[in-house]
């Protein structure tokens, strides 16, 4: 039979609690959703400011897609790269206070492409452990040489720093870990690439649109700005729609355009999103009460765990992981809490570490106080 070993190895990966299987929603991504007829209170999208469903930016696209149509319909290259694009790339480059922006299907193939196309053989990246699947998997295509260092070990990259003569030098990190929430030392990884006249790529995924001045992301957060730093963030998490988009110097943006392979050789986004991104940056620009309100859970759900016998892990944003350690048992919770209409993905190897399995909480704007005692109480419950 074809395929046999490979069904022996889903057989192994399920026994060992790791296999990953899908559950399709029946609803919109909300706090409240609708899976297999039943409906769940969820902490595990990444809609942070709780725009994904947002009614401005429902009426945004019902409106852009009758003056643009669906489909962008060709690469940028080719005919692809309508104006809505363009107002959207000045726009983002303004707020996150950059000369120049550049639009990426996805988060992924922005770091895919950025990487790829900044450094190549005979150079050398530097990255975080920790850091996101698609910036290792950048890191791969490029060819560069990779040395990684401890998650946040400022003192174990400078040596690496120093160790490495030729080439570029690139700094790769995410800024919010996505899988442990906590924030990586941008002030002191900025000074050493001005030490060591490196490069520094940042991956703001889950700081876009939460962290910083208006939401204006981790480099406003830090209060830090250098032509060195070339920023990339996504547009369907905090953003509410769909998208990534990388913001640095023009020498930079223009090297994407030519060299990034992974916006070169694909199809633009349908434009109408362009629009709808217009309002969300809007929205995120004016979400002060949003922000403050989605602090204001994060503290209460802290509060509300102290006393688990598992260990929320140190962090402020809107990620609160609840670290279980074993494979089963964490899957063993999250089970708990679905059969108690809860919804919170189990994050397992090789996502994360050996034995730290973990229940991976996101919190957003749209979750209420009292949605956030329901999980409380029913994580005291499956401890009890
Ligand atoms: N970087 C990080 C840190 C992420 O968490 C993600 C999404 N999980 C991505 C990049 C990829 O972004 P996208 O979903 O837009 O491909």
């Amino acid at each position: 039979m074809p395929f046999t070993q490979l069904q022996t190895e889903l057989d192994e990966r399920a026994a060992q609690g790791l296999l990953r299987s899908r559950r399709t929603l029946e609803s919109p991504q909300s706090p409240h959703i609708v899976v297999d007829g039943k409906s769940y209170l969820a902490f595990c999208s990444n809609d942070y400011m709780g725009l994904a469903n947002h009614p401005h930016l429902i009426a945004a696209l019902q409106q852009a897609v009758l003056q643009h149509g669906v489909g962008a319909g060709a690469a940028h290259l080719v005919s692809g790269h309508s104006d809505a694009h363009h107002r959207l790339e000045q726009r983002l480059a303004s707020f996150v206070g950059k000369p120049a922006a550049l639009l990426f299907s996805t988060g992924y193939m922005a770091n895919l492409g950025t990487v790829q196309a900044l450094v190549g053989r005979g150079d050398t990246v530097f990255a975080d452990k920790l850091n996101h699947a698609s910036l290792n998997d950048a890191m791969l295509l490029s060819r560069a040489e990779v040395k990684r260092y401890r998650h946040g070990d400022i003192a174990q990259l400078e040596q690496l720093l120093e160790q490495t003569k030729n080439g570029r030098k690139l700094i790769v990190t995410d800024t919010v870990f996505s899988m442990d929430g906590d924030i990586a030392p941008l002030r002191e990884l900025l000074a050493l690439c001005e030490r060591h006249d490196a490069w520094l790529y940042v991956d703001d995924a889950h700081g876009f649109g939460v962290l910083g001045e208006q939401g204006r992301g981790s480099l406003s957060h830090f209060g830090i700005d250098s032509p060195r730093i070339v920023y990339m963030a996504t547009l369907g998490k905090a953003a509410g729609v769909f998208g990534a988009f990388v913001a640095a110097e023009p020498a930079v943006i223009d090297t994407l355009v030519n060299h990034a392979h992974s916006y070169v050789y694909t199809t633009a986004t349908p434009p109408a999103l362009s629009i709808a991104l217009l309002e969300s940056v809007n929205l995120i620009e004016q979400g002060a009460a949003l922000r403050e309100h989605l602090h204001r859970l994060i503290e209460k759900l802290r509060e509300g765990l102290a006393d688990l016998p598992w260990k929320l892990m140190q962090s402020d944003t809107a990620i609160q992981p609840l670290l279980i350690g074993d494979n089963l048992q964490a899957l063993k919770l999250s089970e708990g809490l679905r059969q108690r209409g809860i919804w919170v993905a189990a994050i397992r190897p090789p996502t994360v570490p050996q034995g730290t399995a973990r229940l991976r909480i996101t919190l957003s704007a749209a979750h209420s106080e009292a949605d956030v005692e329901r999980l409380a109480e029913a994580l005291h419950e499956l401890a009890r």
